[in-house]
Protein backbone atom coordinates (compact mmCIF):
# COMPACT_ATOMS: atom_id res chain seq x y z
CA UNK A 1 0.00 0.00 0.00
CA UNK A 2 3.39 2.10 -0.19
CA UNK A 3 2.53 3.78 -3.73
CA UNK A 4 2.50 7.75 -4.51
CA UNK A 5 -0.19 9.97 -2.28
CA UNK A 6 -2.29 10.71 -5.28
CA UNK A 7 -4.76 13.22 -6.51
CA UNK A 8 -8.23 13.36 -4.88
CA UNK A 9 -11.75 15.25 -5.62
CA UNK A 10 -13.93 15.47 -2.62
CA UNK A 11 -17.97 16.69 -3.21
CA UNK A 12 -19.65 18.30 -0.77
CA UNK A 13 -23.17 17.03 -0.59
CA UNK A 14 -24.78 18.98 2.43
CA UNK A 15 -28.19 17.60 3.26
CA UNK A 16 -29.61 15.11 6.04
CA UNK A 17 -33.04 13.99 6.81
CA UNK A 18 -32.03 14.90 10.20
CA UNK A 19 -29.21 16.43 11.90
CA UNK A 20 -27.96 13.44 14.83
CA UNK A 21 -26.93 15.09 18.13
CA UNK A 22 -22.93 14.44 18.62
CA UNK A 23 -22.42 15.78 14.74
CA UNK A 24 -20.86 19.24 14.22
CA UNK A 25 -20.12 18.64 10.47
CA UNK A 26 -21.13 20.68 7.73
CA UNK A 27 -25.26 19.07 7.66
CA UNK A 28 -28.39 21.10 7.41
CA UNK A 29 -31.45 19.78 7.36
CA UNK A 30 -34.41 21.45 4.53
CA UNK A 31 -37.97 20.68 4.57
CA UNK A 32 -38.32 21.60 0.70
CA UNK A 33 -37.24 19.35 -1.34
CA UNK A 34 -33.69 20.61 -2.81
CA UNK A 35 -32.92 21.55 -6.69
CA UNK A 36 -30.59 18.92 -7.24
CA UNK A 37 -30.50 19.56 -10.70
CA UNK A 38 -29.22 23.28 -9.94
CA UNK A 39 -26.67 21.93 -7.33
CA UNK A 40 -25.58 19.48 -10.20
CA UNK A 41 -24.84 22.84 -13.19
CA UNK A 42 -23.26 24.65 -9.42
CA UNK A 43 -20.76 21.55 -9.06
CA UNK A 44 -20.35 21.62 -12.33
CA UNK A 45 -18.99 25.22 -12.30
CA UNK A 46 -16.81 24.98 -9.60
CA UNK A 47 -15.00 21.77 -10.83
CA UNK A 48 -14.01 23.80 -14.00
CA UNK A 49 -12.66 26.54 -11.62
CA UNK A 50 -10.57 23.93 -9.59
CA UNK A 51 -9.43 21.87 -13.10
CA UNK A 52 -8.50 25.84 -14.08
CA UNK A 53 -6.46 26.27 -10.70
CA UNK A 54 -5.22 22.73 -10.62
CA UNK A 55 -4.21 22.10 -14.60
CA UNK A 56 -4.32 18.04 -15.68
CA UNK A 57 -3.99 15.99 -13.23
CA UNK A 58 -4.80 12.22 -13.22
CA UNK A 59 -7.55 11.72 -10.66
CA UNK A 60 -7.00 8.29 -8.45
CA UNK A 61 -9.70 8.89 -6.26
CA UNK A 62 -13.36 10.87 -6.03
CA UNK A 63 -15.18 10.63 -2.73
CA UNK A 64 -19.05 11.94 -2.36
CA UNK A 65 -19.22 12.98 1.65
CA UNK A 66 -21.75 14.61 3.19
CA UNK A 67 -23.89 15.82 5.15
CA UNK A 68 -25.97 12.46 3.36
CA UNK A 69 -24.69 12.21 -0.67
CA UNK A 70 -27.26 8.81 -0.87
CA UNK A 71 -29.68 11.62 -0.68
CA UNK A 72 -28.75 12.63 -4.26
CA UNK A 73 -30.72 11.09 -7.52
CA UNK A 74 -28.49 8.69 -8.96
CA UNK A 75 -28.47 11.12 -12.06
CA UNK A 76 -27.16 13.97 -10.10
CA UNK A 77 -24.47 11.56 -8.77
CA UNK A 78 -23.77 10.69 -12.45
CA UNK A 79 -23.80 14.24 -13.38
CA UNK A 80 -21.30 14.70 -10.72
CA UNK A 81 -18.88 12.24 -11.59
CA UNK A 82 -19.13 12.94 -15.78
CA UNK A 83 -18.12 16.25 -15.41
CA UNK A 84 -15.26 15.36 -13.17
CA UNK A 85 -14.29 13.25 -15.97
CA UNK A 86 -14.80 15.82 -18.37
CA UNK A 87 -11.87 18.40 -16.37
CA UNK A 88 -9.45 16.12 -15.84
CA UNK A 89 -8.05 12.48 -16.88
CA UNK A 90 -9.09 10.28 -14.23
CA UNK A 91 -7.29 6.81 -13.85
CA UNK A 92 -8.72 3.89 -15.17
CA UNK A 93 -8.70 2.10 -11.63
CA UNK A 94 -9.65 4.79 -9.61
CA UNK A 95 -11.78 4.56 -6.51
CA UNK A 96 -15.51 6.02 -6.08
CA UNK A 97 -16.65 6.11 -2.77
CA UNK A 98 -20.03 7.35 -2.01
CA UNK A 99 -21.27 7.88 1.80
CA UNK A 100 -24.77 6.35 2.58
CA UNK A 101 -26.83 6.37 5.38
CA UNK A 102 -28.82 2.83 6.09
CA UNK A 103 -32.06 4.69 6.29
CA UNK A 104 -31.73 6.21 2.86
CA UNK A 105 -30.56 3.09 1.16
CA UNK A 106 -33.01 1.51 -2.00
CA UNK A 107 -31.73 -1.30 -3.80
CA UNK A 108 -32.81 0.71 -6.96
CA UNK A 109 -30.91 3.77 -6.02
CA UNK A 110 -27.89 1.76 -5.21
CA UNK A 111 -27.89 0.13 -8.77
CA UNK A 112 -27.82 3.86 -10.03
CA UNK A 113 -25.32 5.04 -8.21
CA UNK A 114 -23.19 1.62 -9.05
CA UNK A 115 -24.27 2.35 -13.02
CA UNK A 116 -23.25 6.23 -12.51
CA UNK A 117 -19.89 4.66 -11.86
CA UNK A 118 -19.67 4.42 -7.56
CA UNK A 119 -16.99 1.36 -7.06
CA UNK A 120 -17.11 1.38 -3.16
CA UNK A 121 -19.87 2.41 -0.67
CA UNK A 122 -19.36 3.76 3.36
CA UNK A 123 -22.44 3.51 5.29
CA UNK A 124 -22.73 5.09 8.48
CA UNK A 125 -23.96 1.98 10.50
CA UNK A 126 -23.07 3.61 13.90
CA UNK A 127 -23.83 0.50 16.19
CA UNK A 128 -25.43 -2.62 15.56
CA UNK A 129 -28.19 -2.13 18.35
CA UNK A 130 -31.66 -0.26 18.55
CA UNK A 131 -31.41 1.33 22.08
CA UNK A 132 -27.88 2.73 20.90
CA UNK A 133 -28.83 3.86 17.57
CA UNK A 134 -31.88 5.47 19.66
CA UNK A 135 -29.66 7.15 21.86
CA UNK A 136 -27.18 8.41 18.75
CA UNK A 137 -30.54 10.14 16.77
CA UNK A 138 -30.07 7.56 13.87
CA UNK A 139 -32.90 7.43 11.92
CA UNK A 140 -32.57 3.67 11.01
CA UNK A 141 -32.96 0.66 13.15
CA UNK A 142 -30.18 -2.56 13.69
CA UNK A 143 -32.43 -4.41 10.89
CA UNK A 144 -31.89 -1.48 8.32
CA UNK A 145 -28.52 -1.52 8.70
CA UNK A 146 -28.26 -5.21 7.93
CA UNK A 147 -30.36 -5.13 4.93
CA UNK A 148 -28.04 -1.86 4.05
CA UNK A 149 -24.72 -3.99 4.37
CA UNK A 150 -26.13 -6.80 2.54
CA UNK A 151 -27.27 -4.77 -0.32
CA UNK A 152 -24.07 -2.73 -0.43
CA UNK A 153 -22.29 -6.47 -0.68
CA UNK A 154 -24.60 -7.56 -3.37
CA UNK A 155 -24.09 -4.16 -5.54
CA UNK A 156 -20.87 -2.78 -4.71
CA UNK A 157 -17.43 -4.21 -5.56
CA UNK A 158 -16.31 -2.63 -2.23
CA UNK A 159 -17.65 -1.83 0.90
CA UNK A 160 -16.90 -0.08 4.21
CA UNK A 161 -19.04 1.03 7.20
CA UNK A 162 -18.54 3.39 10.09
CA UNK A 163 -19.01 2.37 13.95
CA UNK A 164 -19.42 4.52 16.75
CA UNK A 165 -17.66 3.39 20.07
CA UNK A 166 -17.22 4.62 23.51
CA UNK A 167 -21.24 5.23 24.23
CA UNK A 168 -22.34 5.93 27.35
CA UNK A 169 -22.33 2.70 29.89
CA UNK A 170 -20.31 0.38 26.91
CA UNK A 171 -18.60 -2.04 28.50
CA UNK A 172 -15.29 -3.80 26.79
CA UNK A 173 -17.40 -7.23 26.31
CA UNK A 174 -20.34 -5.33 25.14
CA UNK A 175 -18.25 -3.60 22.29
CA UNK A 176 -15.92 -6.19 21.57
CA UNK A 177 -18.89 -8.46 20.77
CA UNK A 178 -20.62 -5.93 18.66
CA UNK A 179 -16.85 -5.39 16.89
CA UNK A 180 -17.04 -9.56 16.04
CA UNK A 181 -20.70 -9.13 14.71
CA UNK A 182 -19.76 -6.46 12.44
CA UNK A 183 -16.98 -8.16 11.28
CA UNK A 184 -18.83 -10.70 10.43
CA UNK A 185 -20.69 -9.12 7.97
CA UNK A 186 -17.93 -9.08 5.86
CA UNK A 187 -17.15 -5.74 5.32
CA UNK A 188 -13.24 -5.31 4.38
CA UNK A 189 -12.94 -1.73 6.03
CA UNK A 190 -14.19 -0.36 9.03
CA UNK A 191 -13.96 3.23 10.82
CA UNK A 192 -14.56 2.83 14.14
CA UNK A 193 -14.62 5.96 15.89
CA UNK A 194 -14.80 6.96 19.98
CA UNK A 195 -17.71 9.42 20.46
CA UNK A 196 -16.41 12.93 21.17
CA UNK A 197 -18.39 15.40 22.70
CA UNK A 198 -18.11 18.01 20.28
CA UNK A 199 -18.76 21.97 20.68
CA UNK A 200 -22.28 23.49 19.80
CA UNK A 201 -24.19 20.15 19.32
CA UNK A 202 -26.70 18.85 21.55
CA UNK A 203 -24.77 16.21 23.14
CA UNK A 204 -21.96 18.90 24.21
CA UNK A 205 -24.86 20.35 26.65
CA UNK A 206 -25.65 17.56 27.51
CA UNK A 207 -23.24 16.74 28.75
CA UNK A 208 -22.14 20.23 30.42
CA UNK A 209 -25.32 19.54 32.15
CA UNK A 210 -23.69 16.37 33.15
CA UNK A 211 -26.67 14.29 31.54
CA UNK A 212 -24.38 12.32 29.29
CA UNK A 213 -22.11 10.18 31.11
CA UNK A 214 -19.61 9.22 28.50
CA UNK A 215 -16.76 6.47 29.51
CA UNK A 216 -13.68 8.49 31.32
CA UNK A 217 -10.31 8.50 29.92
CA UNK A 218 -9.09 4.72 31.15
CA UNK A 219 -12.20 2.83 30.13
CA UNK A 220 -11.74 4.69 26.54
CA UNK A 221 -8.40 3.65 26.39
CA UNK A 222 -9.45 0.15 27.42
CA UNK A 223 -11.92 0.24 24.87
CA UNK A 224 -9.23 1.84 22.09
CA UNK A 225 -7.05 -1.08 23.21
CA UNK A 226 -9.83 -3.90 22.61
CA UNK A 227 -10.81 -2.63 19.05
CA UNK A 228 -6.84 -2.64 18.18
CA UNK A 229 -6.94 -6.36 19.37
CA UNK A 230 -10.06 -7.55 17.67
CA UNK A 231 -9.38 -5.98 14.30
CA UNK A 232 -6.06 -7.65 14.17
CA UNK A 233 -6.90 -10.96 15.02
CA UNK A 234 -10.12 -10.94 12.51
CA UNK A 235 -7.41 -9.75 9.85
CA UNK A 236 -8.48 -6.11 9.41
CA UNK A 237 -5.87 -4.18 11.44
CA UNK A 238 -5.53 -1.15 11.74
CA UNK A 239 -3.40 1.61 9.26
CA UNK A 240 -4.74 4.62 10.71
CA UNK A 241 -6.12 5.65 14.04
CA UNK A 242 -10.13 4.92 13.67
CA UNK A 243 -9.27 3.01 10.36
CA UNK A 244 -8.75 -0.66 9.65
CA UNK A 245 -8.97 -2.57 6.82
CA UNK A 246 -8.14 -5.73 4.92
CA UNK A 247 -4.86 -5.98 3.35
CA UNK A 248 -5.70 -3.90 -0.12
CA UNK A 249 -8.49 -2.57 1.29
CA UNK A 250 -7.47 0.82 2.69
CA UNK A 251 -9.29 3.89 1.74
CA UNK A 252 -7.21 5.65 -1.19
CA UNK A 253 -8.98 8.66 -1.02
CA UNK A 254 -8.18 8.74 2.82
CA UNK A 255 -4.77 7.87 2.34
CA UNK A 256 -4.36 11.00 -0.06
CA UNK A 257 -5.11 13.25 2.89
CA UNK A 258 -2.95 11.39 5.14
CA UNK A 259 -0.18 10.74 3.12
CA UNK A 260 0.06 14.35 2.39
CA UNK A 261 -1.31 14.49 -1.36
CA UNK A 262 -3.45 17.02 -3.15
CA UNK A 263 -7.20 17.34 -3.89
CA UNK A 264 -9.81 19.70 -4.53
CA UNK A 265 -12.91 19.71 -2.55
CA UNK A 266 -16.10 21.34 -4.28
CA UNK A 267 -19.49 21.76 -2.55
CA UNK A 268 -20.82 23.88 0.58
CA UNK A 269 -18.23 23.92 3.51
CA UNK A 270 -15.87 21.53 1.61
CA UNK A 271 -11.86 21.95 2.09
CA UNK A 272 -9.18 21.38 -0.72
CA UNK A 273 -5.32 20.96 -0.34
CA UNK A 274 -2.86 21.30 -4.08
CA UNK A 275 -0.13 22.64 -5.79
CA UNK A 276 -0.82 25.90 -7.18
CA UNK A 277 2.31 27.75 -8.54
CA UNK A 278 4.46 25.61 -7.02
CA UNK A 279 3.49 26.28 -3.70
CA UNK A 280 0.49 24.61 -1.64
CA UNK A 281 -2.59 26.04 -1.53
CA UNK A 282 -5.34 25.52 1.08
CA UNK A 283 -9.19 26.30 -0.06
CA UNK A 284 -12.40 26.48 1.48
CA UNK A 285 -15.96 27.03 0.40
CA UNK A 286 -18.78 29.09 2.09
CA UNK A 287 -20.83 26.27 4.46
CA UNK A 288 -24.33 27.51 3.94
CA UNK A 289 -25.66 25.38 1.07
CA UNK A 290 -27.82 28.04 -0.60
CA UNK A 291 -25.44 30.72 -0.17
CA UNK A 292 -22.61 28.38 -1.79
CA UNK A 293 -24.85 27.97 -4.57
CA UNK A 294 -25.56 31.48 -5.49
CA UNK A 295 -21.67 31.96 -5.42
CA UNK A 296 -20.90 29.16 -7.42
CA UNK A 297 -23.52 30.44 -9.72
CA UNK A 298 -22.62 34.43 -9.72
CA UNK A 299 -18.74 33.45 -9.81
CA UNK A 300 -18.08 30.20 -10.72
CA UNK A 301 -16.82 28.72 -7.21
CA UNK A 302 -18.35 29.08 -3.53
CA UNK A 303 -14.49 29.59 -2.43
CA UNK A 304 -14.35 31.93 0.30
CA UNK A 305 -11.10 31.92 1.74
CA UNK A 306 -7.97 29.43 1.58
CA UNK A 307 -4.22 30.61 1.89
CA UNK A 308 -0.51 29.70 0.54
CA UNK A 309 1.13 27.46 3.26
CA UNK A 310 4.69 28.29 4.10
CA UNK A 311 7.36 25.25 4.24
CA UNK A 312 7.23 25.13 7.68
CA UNK A 313 3.42 24.85 7.80
CA UNK A 314 3.50 21.75 4.99
CA UNK A 315 5.93 19.81 7.13
CA UNK A 316 3.79 20.44 10.22
CA UNK A 317 0.75 19.44 8.37
CA UNK A 318 2.83 16.40 6.52
CA UNK A 319 3.65 15.16 10.28
CA UNK A 320 0.13 15.66 11.88
CA UNK A 321 -1.31 13.57 8.79
CA UNK A 322 1.00 11.07 8.07
CA UNK A 323 1.64 9.87 11.61
CA UNK A 324 -1.91 9.28 12.01
CA UNK A 325 -0.55 6.28 9.62
CA UNK A 326 0.78 2.33 10.63
CA UNK A 327 3.10 3.22 8.10
CA UNK A 328 4.35 5.91 9.46
CA UNK A 329 6.08 8.86 7.57
CA UNK A 330 8.80 9.30 4.93
CA UNK A 331 11.69 11.62 6.47
CA UNK A 332 13.20 12.21 3.31
CA UNK A 333 10.09 13.77 2.51
CA UNK A 334 9.89 15.73 5.42
CA UNK A 335 13.13 17.26 4.83
CA UNK A 336 11.87 18.29 1.36
CA UNK A 337 9.23 19.75 2.68
CA UNK A 338 10.18 21.70 5.58
CA UNK A 339 13.89 21.99 4.62
CA UNK A 340 15.62 20.69 7.77
CA UNK A 341 15.90 17.04 9.05
CA UNK A 342 13.93 15.93 12.26
CA UNK A 343 16.49 17.31 15.67
CA UNK A 344 18.00 13.65 16.06
CA UNK A 345 17.69 14.52 20.05
CA UNK A 346 14.28 15.20 20.24
CA UNK A 347 13.53 11.65 17.79
CA UNK A 348 15.81 9.92 21.03
CA UNK A 349 14.11 11.00 24.10
CA UNK A 350 10.26 10.24 21.83
CA UNK A 351 11.82 6.65 21.48
CA UNK A 352 12.94 6.18 24.77
CA UNK A 353 9.34 7.37 25.54
CA UNK A 354 8.07 4.27 23.61
CA UNK A 355 6.50 6.86 21.71
CA UNK A 356 7.74 6.57 18.44
CA UNK A 357 10.22 3.81 16.85
CA UNK A 358 11.94 3.71 13.32
CA UNK A 359 10.43 1.86 10.38
CA UNK A 360 13.92 1.11 8.65
CA UNK A 361 16.45 3.94 7.98
CA UNK A 362 14.13 6.19 6.20
CA UNK A 363 11.07 6.02 8.23
CA UNK A 364 9.24 6.78 11.73
CA UNK A 365 6.08 5.79 13.42
CA UNK A 366 3.97 6.51 16.14
CA UNK A 367 3.39 3.81 18.78
CA UNK A 368 0.18 2.54 20.08
CA UNK A 369 1.12 5.08 23.16
CA UNK A 370 2.16 8.02 20.57
CA UNK A 371 -1.18 7.40 18.65
CA UNK A 372 -3.14 8.36 21.91
CA UNK A 373 -1.08 11.89 22.61
CA UNK A 374 -0.45 12.32 18.57
CA UNK A 375 -1.21 16.13 18.90
CA UNK A 376 1.48 16.30 21.84
CA UNK A 377 3.99 14.15 19.87
CA UNK A 378 3.78 16.33 16.55
CA UNK A 379 4.43 19.45 18.27
CA UNK A 380 7.23 18.09 20.20
CA UNK A 381 8.34 17.02 16.71
CA UNK A 382 7.62 20.02 14.88
CA UNK A 383 10.07 22.21 17.41
S1 LIG B 1 -26.18 11.67 9.06
FE1 LIG B 1 -23.96 12.10 9.32
S2 LIG B 1 -23.65 14.17 8.50
FE2 LIG B 1 -25.87 13.89 8.79
S3 LIG B 1 -26.29 14.76 10.79
FE3 LIG B 1 -25.94 12.56 11.11
S4 LIG B 1 -23.73 12.34 11.52
FE4 LIG B 1 -24.07 14.41 10.68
Amino acid sequence: MNEGPGFGVYVHWPFCAAKCPYCDFNSHVRHQPVDQARFADAFARELATMRQRTGQRAVSSIFLGGGTPSLMEPKTVGTILDRIAAEWTVAPDVEITLEANPSSVEAERFRGYREAGVNRVSLGVQALNDRDLRFLGRLHTADDALHAIRLARETFPRLSFDLIYARPGQTVEAWTAELEEAIGHAADHLSLYQLTIEEGTPFFSLHKAGKLPVPDADRAADLYEATQEVTAARGLPAYEISNHAKPGAESRHNLIYWRYGEYVGVGPGAHGRFIEGRRRVVTFTERVPEAWLKLAEAKGTGVCGGETLTREEEADEFLLMGLRLAEGIDLQRYEELSGRALAPERVTILREEGLVTPLGNSRLRATPAGMVVLDALVADLAR
